[in-house]
């Protein structure tokens, strides 16, 4: 069974997690109805409760328990290798349960969202504002803003916190509202479960008596006829009662195969939002909001270091972030560039890492006692011009970006950006002490780029 418990992990989170966490984990039988898991410290303990209880309890679930429970346990460090026999097990702990977000009058329906995916945990870039700005409107007026919302974007990226996080608001606001949220995949197997016991009538009242309903990962609807039948008499009968529904997918309704028209075309009625990849400041962000709710301080270099290295999937940007202070914790060192290198050395290939637009205007800034809301703003000052122009002069040199994207995060045209660009080639021939100061910020950066330990 633990075998089983950990693919099922393996398949729901990031290679990263899996092995920074999952792989010293040691099953020490079930104890009282619970599943009894051995960590190597309390750290770890306290990591596993605050992460990855869901996620087990799901993984026992779907191997058909009833009533999961887990705990964890520290393991003695002499006795590591070892099965504790049962009856010399300490006391069992309690086990942890999960906290389900509210009551619901059905407690099949209530499902479980998760308490971490709030709006107040959700940082907002310009990679997701208007998919943040639509969930904040539909929490706000149920049913009468945007309906269906539907929010498409590849995995990792947040989908599914921003549902729950609409989840999360009306529970708060309206306890009395039904809330049900579901993947696709359990909508499908509900379904095939409740015709196999002839129990349709009750699973389509569940479903049709609800005031929001969360649908997550519709693209898995491709292909199953049935279920797509049942599904759009679900959705009609919401959408004529005016209740919420929100739809996510890791692509636009237009390109989900094998989806009827009709249901294609209800996806449409309402407003269609994706999310892309967060940008570096973003990343920095996240890790720094996750740093912080675990109670870790971590220098800012550090936060950037990691933020370079992963910069599609935030799950992985997380899972990158957990290694590093497994590997500070485990190994009682503090927080390092040095330190954060070698410890996602093994999981990402060294690879030419980009220097950043922000991190020349804040060396910039620094060098020449200015703040970067100045180099970014509209003063005309010299002692601000010339800084911005040799900022934008090396974000020209150090980085892949364009004129106009350049341009665009100092808030100028691209002809503006040219002129600094040759403005600053022509002095620094002429002007020795410009030259220096240019190299020396040349030099500070790439010394941030260099692979360490
Ligand atoms: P998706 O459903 O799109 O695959 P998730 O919603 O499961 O992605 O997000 C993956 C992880 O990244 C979660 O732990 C989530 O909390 C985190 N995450 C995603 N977007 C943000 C964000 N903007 N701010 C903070 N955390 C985020
Ligand atoms: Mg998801």
């Amino acid at each position: 069974i633990w075998s089983d418990v950990l693919a099922y992990v393996r398949n729901n989170i990031s290679e990263v997690e899996y092995h920074t966490w999952f792989a010293p984990v040691k099953t020490l039988g079930v104890r009282e109805g619970s599943l009894v898991l051995g960590v190597r410290n309390s750290f770890a303990q306290e990591w596993f409760r605050k992460h990855y209880l869901e996620l087990l309890e799901d993984a026992l679930r779907s191997l058909g328990a009833e009533h999961p429970q887990v705990s964890f346990e520290v393991l003695p460090a002499v006795q590591e290798a070892m099965i504790l026999p049962e009856a010399a097990a300490p006391t069992p702990k309690v086990a942890a349960a999960p906290q389900p977000v509210r009551s619901s009058p059905d407690p099949e329906l209530s499902k479980i969202l998760n308490p971490k995916y709030t709006f107040e945990n959700f940082v907002v870039g310009p990679n997701n504002n208007l998919a943040h700005a639509a969930a904040l409107a539909v929490a706000e007026s149920p049913g009468k803003a945007y309906n269906p919302l539907f929010i498409y974007g590849d995995v990792g990226l947040g989908k599914t916190h921003l549902m729950h996080a609409v989840g999360h608001y009306l529970a708060e606001k309206y306890p009395e509202k039904r809330i049900a949220y579901v993947s696709t995949e359990s909508f499908t197997n509900e379904l095939i479960n409740s015709i196999r016991d002839d129990k349709t009538t009750q699973f389509r009242d569940r479903y049709r008596s609800v005031d929001l309903l969360l649908v997550d990962d519709i693209q898995f609807l491709a292909r199953k006829e049935r279920t797509q039948e049942e599904f759009f008499h679900t959705f009609n009968a919401l959408y004529e009662n005016h209740k919420q529904i929100i739809l996510s997918s890791d692509r636009p309704p237009k390109d989900i195969q094998t989806l009827e028209g009709r249901l294609r075309s209800r996806f449409e009625w309402g407003l269609i939002t994706d999310i892309q990849s967060p940008e570096f400041e973003t990343r920095v962000a996240i890790l720094k909001m996750n740093a912080e709710q675990a109670n870790i301080n971590i220098p800012q270099e550090v936060l950037e270091l990691i933020a370079r290295q992963v910069t599609t999937n935030i799950r992985e940007l997380e899972g990158a972030l957990m290694r590093v202070v497994a590997f500070s914790s485990l190994n009682n060192v503090p927080f390092s560039r040095a330190v954060a290198s070698k410890a996602l050395s093994n999981v990402f290939a060294p690879q030419e890492l980009q220097v950043e637009m922000s991190e020349v205007v804040r060396a910039a800034a620094q060098l020449f006692e200015v703040t970067t809301e100045q180099i970014r703003g509209t003063g005309r000052a010299r002692d601000i011009v010339v800084p911005r122009q040799i900022a934008m002069y090396l974000i020209r040199e150090l980085t892949p970006h364009s004129l106009p994207e350049i341009g665009q995060y100092f808030g100028r045209d691209h002809s503006t950006v040219m002129h600094a660009v040759s403005k600053v080639s022509e002095s620094i021939k002429k002007d020795e002490e410009m030259a220096a100061q240019v190299s020396r910020l040349r030099r500070h950066l790439e010394g941030l780029h260099e692979p360490e330990g």
